[in-house]
Parts: C-alpha cells; structure tokens; sequence
C-alpha cells in the first residue's frame, strides 16, 4: 500500500512519467496501477490517432483531428507533444493542474521522446519521476502485439522498429519495472515501492512545510 498522501508532510506533486515500448504492457500495468489507488490519476492525453473500438474520447484520450490538435500547439495548450506512427500526441498542462488540485499524483503515459522532452523542463512546484517498463524478449513483444489485433501488419511493424530504438532511451530514466507475462500485480507493487520513496523524499517543499511545525521561520 501507498502511504496516505493526505498527511500534513505530503501535498501531491508528483508528475509520473512511465515510458516503454508498444506492447509492454504499460496501460495495463498503468490501470491496475490507479484502480488500486486513489491517490493516483492518469493523465488524459490528446491524439490524433483512430480510436480503436474499445476506446471512448475523453476517457482513454481526447480524440481529436490534426488541425485541431495544430491550434493546441500553437496556443501552447501542450507540456510535451510527438509523433509516433503517423500521429501526433500530447499532454495538456491542465491536465497536471487539475490533478494536483485534486490532491492527486499524476501519471503520464507516453512514450520516450515525450518523456525527453519533460525532463528538459523545470516543473516546479511541481517534480518529476521517470520510470521505464522493460519490455519482454522481442519475441514475445511481436507476439502480444499481433495478438491484440488493435494494429495492422505493417503497423506492428513499425511499432516494433520504434520499440528498438525506444529500449535505447532506459538510460535517461530514473527506475526500471520490468512486467512479464502474467505478472501485473508484481510491476503493480514495483511502481508502488518506488512512488513511495518518492513521495518520502526530502525537498525544499517538505523543508517549507516542516519548518513552521518545529517553531522554524522559513525566511530566516
Ligand atoms: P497508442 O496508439 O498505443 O495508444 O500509443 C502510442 C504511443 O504513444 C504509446 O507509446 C503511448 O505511451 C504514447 N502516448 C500516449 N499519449 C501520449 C502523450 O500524451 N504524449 C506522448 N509523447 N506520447 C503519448
């Protein structure tokens, strides 16, 4: 379990981003993630991407066309945007706000230039945390592509040749999960151990807040 995040030591501001090759199993790992706690929301991202059948905008993504996505941009509505297989991608700054609002951690799913380029931002007050989903031996990343069926044939193709050069990029995150077959719950409670270290680390946001409980004054 993940400490209470309603202490009076913790205010969320995490922004979580979690990266790894299609295929991976991030959303999976990633939804049974938020559905065991509360403390935690995923980031609602824009695409410009088909949804596929199972899919419902506003609640996987904001479907949206590439012009509309194009205003986004231009009226710097994004913290980070790419390109992958033909579609572009992106985060909304509101939606790192709301979240903290809410008194939630946020998590990012996406995928490893995305990732590079919040790690080049200064998000403050916010933090970030980088984590990596390794992926399976290629073998059985092709096979559980094909087997979702969500992709055509030269689309898994290209995933997968995305996949090589994204396995690249570990290099540049903070934590490595690693998320085998039949083995969710265990990268579940890797991700929980980690977000937990996190949350008890010792930054000037928690030296702000202990001060004034010790008799401390912060502007000295
Ligand atoms: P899919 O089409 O399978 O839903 O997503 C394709 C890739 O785009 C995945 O690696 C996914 O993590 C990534 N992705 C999803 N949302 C975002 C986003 O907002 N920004 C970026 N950079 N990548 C995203």
């Amino acid at each position: 379990m993940l400490p209470m995040v309603k202490t009076h030591l913790y205010k969320p501001d995490l922004v979580i981003v979690i990266s790894g090759p299609s295929g991976s199993g991030k959303s999976t790992v990633i939804n049974a993630l938020c559905k065991a706690d509360e403390t935690l929301r995923e980031s609602i991202s824009v695409t410009t991407r088909n949804p596929r059948p199972s899919e419902v905008d506003g609640v996987d993504y904001h479907f949206r066309s590439k012009s509309e996505f194009e205003k986004q941009v231009a009226q710097g509505s994004f913290l980070e945007w790419a390109e992958y297989g033909g579609n572009f991608y992106g985060t909304l700054k509101s939606e790192i706000v709301v979240t903290h609002e809410a008194e939630k951690d946020v998590i990012l799913e996406i995928e490893v230039k995305g990732a590079s380029q919040i790690r080049a931002q200064d998000l403050s007050p916010a933090r970030s945390l980088f984590i990596f989903i390794v992926p399976p031996p290629f073998a059985t990343l092709e096979k559980r592509l094909r087997r979702r069926k969500t992709e055509s044939e030269s689309e898994v193709n290209e995933r997968l040749a995305i996949a090589k050069s994204e396995i690249l990029e570990i290099e540049h995150f903070d934590y490595w999960v690693s998320n085998p077959e039949n083995a969710v719950q265990e990268a579940v409670q890797q991700i929980q151990t980690i977000i937990a270290a996190e949350r008890s680390r010792i930054d000037t946001q928690l030296i702000e807040t202990i001060n004034p409980l010790l008799g401390v004054d912060n502007t000295d």
